[in-house]
């Protein structure tokens, strides 16, 4: 295995309405196949425009009373209400599933790294969005690429926010151990890794989260993997989500 070499692409401008974020990329990297790119889902939205000034949201009753509840902008409730499927938990924030499958902290709506008094939502369809972002860097520049689309998340149990996959395409979500053999000889069971978290998670790293304006980062001469793509757990399968949404009126 060759090392693994990780880039910040720098230079990008302020992403707007409209711009061309696969073109963008391309103009700053050389793209060889099997090179994976991950991109943070903020400039994504921004470039599609799923973002809203907050002056054109009208309150609920029911955000009113949440945000009344967690000391927040009604509005900024309402943007976290309208993005998401399923309440999850109410308070001390909203925790709610997406359409996507995705579940996250105030539905992952940002009001970071836009300007003053706008939200940013994330993509509704971000797999389709990472295998749109593949195809236009494959036509642009005949190569095989794996597209990451991240966001920054709180996760259960440990304090401090990684970055997480919320969209991938041109590899499996999860690298499945189960039936391999370990050092020993032993069978291994149950374990099924989640590597576009992992890449998610050192991309977040070299982003940084706040002035960095580094939301693309380029991965060479990662290792292949073969698994599958179910990255997130029925609603059987999730103790967590039974136990919080039980307690959720
Ligand atoms: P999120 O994790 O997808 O919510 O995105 P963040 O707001 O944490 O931003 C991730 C990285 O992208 C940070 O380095 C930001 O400074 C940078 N960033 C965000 N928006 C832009 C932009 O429009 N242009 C550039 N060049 N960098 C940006
Ligand atoms: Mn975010
Ligand atoms: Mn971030």
């Amino acid at each position: 295995m060759e090392n693994i070499v990780v880039t910040g692409v720098r230079g990008l401008p302020l992403i707007k309405h409209g711009d061309n974020i696969a073109a963008m990329i391309c103009e700053r990297v050389k793209i060889e196949n099997g090179d994976i790119i991950s991109i943070a889902s903020t400039i994504y939205s921004k470039s599609k425009g799923y973002t809203k000034p907050l002056s054109q949201i009208t309150p609920s009753e029911r955000a009113m009373r949440l945000a009344k509840l967690n000391g927040e902008d009604p509005r900024f409730v309402q943007a976290v209400l309208d993005s998401s499927k399923d309440i999850i938990m109410e308070h001390p924030f909203i925790l709610s599933e997406l359409p996507f499958g995705h579940i996250g902290v105030r539905a992952g709506v940002d009001q970071s790294n836009i300007d003053d008094g706008n939200v940013i939502f994330l993509p509704p369809d971000p797999m389709k969005s990472a295998a749109e972002i593949r195809d236009e860097i494959q036509a642009i520049t005949g190569k095989n690429t794996g597209i990451i689309i991240t966001d920054t998340c709180g996760r259960s149990f440990r304090r401090g926010q990684t970055g997480h996959a919320i969209g991938w395409s041109g590899f499996t979500a999860i690298r499945d151990f189960r039936g391999d053999t370990d050092l020993f000889g032993h069978e291994l069971k149950i374990t099924e890794e989640a590597v576009v978290d992992e890449i998610a998670g050192f991309a977040n790293f070299v982003m940084g989260e706040s002035n960095n304006g580094v939301p693309v980062v380029h991965f060479r001469n990662c290792p292949s993997w073969s698994g599958h793509d179910n990255l997130y757990f029925t609603k059987d399968e999730d103790i967590t989500r039974r136990l919080l949404k039980a307690n959720c009126p």
